[in-house]
């Protein structure tokens, strides 16, 4: 159950799921240590709700198996998984006061007496910050303040896992983004090992130990916040994650990418890579790392290009500059400046990384 001297909570071991003809995942290894907050991120469909239902039990894989705690619990019920999720809407009990929402789970498990419950209750409530909230019906209540009521029903019966389907998706912006701190704040304070399914990068960032990126029932890559981003393996992570500028051309010589990107356009660049020289792929440049500049920066590598459209998103604005048949797209903070037709483009090698072709093209592993 120890990998690399971290205690594993959760196993899933090639684990394949059909619905009918539709395969839906694909051979999903995955372990989740315990005390992590780990995130299924990817897009509509890609298949995170699905391995979210699997670890609950609400059905079993097609084959492969699930280990919770190291016991091997794939042919178990819902009911005999010791998880709680929480789903995207609230799902309360409307006949039930907030009190007896949040003990549902203990009276269904008859693990804590009876006479215990209201300080189980009263714990799980002030930890979601609905203390005294107690008495009051899911109608009286606001949907951000029904999530926490979810949460604490989730949280009350202690769980070695916490299964979170898209929680804040019903919040609006401001609200969302605050409870995604106070999330990440509850998990790290009480350690409960904690899966979380969004297809909001952001919100899988900020509340993130580690991110997995699915991609059609495959899991692209597993990694920190940081290593997602910086160095995406495949083109599929590399578009679901942030922009990235691509820019085709090759390795001529070890550390060096040269591109023609149309109209006469050459670019040659120092990039670090292990790619070996001949070596065909995309030079990856993320939008805030190119830099504007009206005149000549005198950067050995820069390039010129011509302004296209400017959009102004208030803290940042984002140019779509046309270089040789290319367009680059860059990032700048604030407002646009004086209007610039040409543009120099540069940018710090140490933000550049090199993408193989072949790995562009691979499907997760
Ligand atoms: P979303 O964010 O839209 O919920 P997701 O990544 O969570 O997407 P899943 O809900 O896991 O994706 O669905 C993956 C695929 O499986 C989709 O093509 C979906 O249509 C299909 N699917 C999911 N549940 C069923 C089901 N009960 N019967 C048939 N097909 C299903």
């Amino acid at each position: 159950m120890k990998e690399g001297g971290r205690a594993v909570e959760l196993r899933l071991s090639k684990v394949n799921m059909s619905f009918g003809p539709v395969s839906v995942l694909q051979d999903l290894d995955l372990e989740v240590y315990k005390g992590e907050f780990l995130t299924l991120l990817g897009p509509s469909g890609c298949g995170k709700t699905t391995t979210l239902n699997l670890i609950a039990g609400f059905f079993p894989p097609y084959t492969g198996s699930i280990e919770i705690g190291g016991v091997d619990v794939t042919a178990d019920p819902a009911y005999r998984r010791n998880t709680a999720m929480v789903f995207q809407n609230y799902a309360l009990f409307p006949h039930l006061t907030v009190a007896g929402n949040v003990s549902f789970g203990l009276r269904m498990r008859a693990t804590v007496p009876k006479a215990e419950m209201p300080k189980r209750v009263a714990a799980a409530l002030d930890l979601v910050k609905m203390g005294g909230m107690q008495g009051r019906y899911p109608h009286e209540l606001s949907g951000g303040q029904q999530q926490r009521v979810a949460l604490a029903r989730a949280l009350v019966v202690e769980p070695a896992l916490l299964l979170l389907d898209e929680p804040l998706s019903n919040l609006d912006k401001n609200l969302r983004e605050g409870m995604q701190i106070e999330l990440r704040n509850l998990q790290r304070t009480i350690n409960v090992t904690t899966i979380l399914v969004t297809h909001d990068q952001e919100e899988a960032f900020v509340v993130s130990d580690r991110v997995a990126v699915m991609h059609e029932g495959r899991l692209e890559q597993l990694g920190t916040p940081t290593e997602i981003y910086r160095a995406p393996r495949t083109q599929a992570v590399a578009n679901f994650i942030g922009r990235m500028n691509w820019l085709k051309g090759r390795i001529v010589a070890p550390n060096t990418f040269e591109g023609a990107l149309g109209g006469g356009t050459n670019l040659r660049t120092p990039v670090k890579t292990q790619a070996a020289t001949g070596t065909e792929g995309f030079l990856l440049l993320r939008p805030e790392h190119v830099r504007l500049s009206a005149s000549p920066t005198g950067n050995a590598h820069e390039v010129r290009g011509k302004i296209l459209s400017q959009v102004y998103l208030g803290s940042v604005t984002h140019h779509y500059v046309k270089v040789g048949d290319a367009t680059i797209i860059a990032y700048q903070a604030g407002a646009p400046g004086a209007a610039m037709e040409a543009a120099h483009l540069s940018w710090p090698e140490s933000e550049l990384s090199f993408m193989p072709a072949t790995d562009a093209a691979r499907r997760g592993d």
